[in-house]
């Protein structure tokens, strides 16, 4: 799997084809005097066959293998850890080129098989209840870091391009806000869904957001995939504390936006719900939950909080849960209650945690207990 990893040394200077969408693979073949259709030839054995190794790309012609094999790479990732939960949902730790861990988890179902990709390594956005915001943030992936969880991913399960029974959803909930990774993340999308690429319809693709406002808007012309929306709270006083980004974008502005995205059709923003004993899942608090989704196409999910470490909060029993999602039933507002999964494996929601070198500093008090694999 790592025989094609990039030399250090040549980083900078060569391009890695997993970089590039199906345009911008085009754009590089014809800048190197080749045809266009390069592109589909090559996405095909990289996403279709799950062959990354260019002398085994036999319609290539030989001149161009060896070209290619002198001047680019399809670079993966380092497989460091792959584990398997007692319900089956799969964690994989992937080393990147600059030491960086980031992580990757598959859950299946009876109905699909959902893999949660990571956008960033680390989050800058300090959700109090998130164990990610707990380390920091590094750096963006790139857009072929973020593509090659679902080839890694895939490859590893033994699907194929065209058996969508294995990966059949893609989540954006891993490490990382995927809107501050704006670009980068819409190629992969775009890989994603191509024919060529994974074959996702849209709507088996979403991105959940904690809230960045003008990019929830951006995404609506560029790439208008299922969204999902970290919400957590009814009410600005009390998001402003869990989500501190609403500082900046507030409920009312978010929840416009939200509107717009899915316009008049039959679509639906999921709004997450994580929740918190005695914090955000009291009655009103459900009551005033309703009131704010009034008119929003909405599909509440609700998450019972998953415990980290050195963490000040408490799931809702599971009565309080019940009580909760009645509630908002009863009003008619869709809501579902997601299983935890994978929570021995420490897989679960906001159990993401990688380990890298915080660049920001913030936390560096904490720094020591995850200093174990850095570059
Ligand atoms: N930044 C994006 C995506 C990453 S978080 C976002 O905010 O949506 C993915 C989901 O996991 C979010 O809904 C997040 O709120 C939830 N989550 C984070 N920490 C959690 C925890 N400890 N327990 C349960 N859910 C959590």
């Amino acid at each position: 799997m790592n025989t094609l990893r990039r030399d250090i040394t040549t980083a900078a200077s060569t391009p890695n084809l997993l970089d590039l969408d199906r345009a911008g693979l085009a754009q590089f073949f014809l800048e190197r005097g080749d045809k266009t259709f390069r592109a589909t030839q090559v996405m095909k054995w990289i996403y279709g066959q799950g062959v990354v190794d260019f002398a085994a790309m036999t319609n290539l012609g030989k001149a161009l293998r060896a070209d290619l094999q002198d001047s680019v790479t399809i670079d993966l990732p380092e497989v460091v850890a792959d584990q398997v939960s007692d319900d089956g949902s799969r964690k994989w730790l992937l080393r990147l080129d600059d030491g960086n861990c980031i992580e990757t988890v598959f859950i299946p179902e009876a109905e699909r098989g959902t893999l949660c990709v990571s956008s960033q390594v680390g989050c800058m956005l300090n959700c109090s209840f998130c164990s990610t915001a707990q380390q920091g943030f590094n750096r963006n992936l790139t857009t072929g870091e973020i593509i090659a969880q679902v080839w890694v991913a895939a490859h590893a399960l033994g699907s194929r391009a065209d058996d969508n029974r294995v990966i059949s959803n893609v989540v954006m909930m891993g490490m990382g806000e995927p809107l501050l990774n704006y670009e980068n993340v819409v190629r992969a999308m775009r890989i994603m869904q191509d024919d060529y690429g994974f074959g996702l319809s849209k709507r088996r693709i979403t991105l959940s957001t904690a809230g960045i406002v003008p990019a929830i808007r951006q995404l609506r012309e560029d790439c208008d995939v299922s969204l999902a929306v970290s919400l957590h709270a009814p009410n600005d006083a009390l998001r402003d504390e869990l989500v501190p980004l609403n500082r900046k974008y507030p409920i009312s502005e978010l929840l416009a936006a939200c509107k717009d995205y899915v316009g008049e059709g039959r679509r639906r923003v999921t709004f997450e719900y994580v929740m918190l004993a005695g914090v955000n899942d009291s009655d009103a608090h459900a009551r005033e939950l309703i009131r704010r989704l009034e008119g929003v196409p909405a599909k509440v999910n609700l998450i019972p909080f998953n415990p980290f470490p050195n963490t000040c909060y408490e799931r809702s029993s599971k009565s309080r849960l019940d009580r909760f999602f009645d509630l908002l039933n009863r009003a008619g507002v869709v809501t579902i209650t997601r299983k935890t999964r994978g929570d021995d494996i420490d897989a679960a929601c906001g159990q993401l945690a990688g380990r890298f070198r915080d660049r920001t500093r913030r936390r560096s008090h904490r720094l020591g207990e995850h200093q174990g694999t850095q570059a």
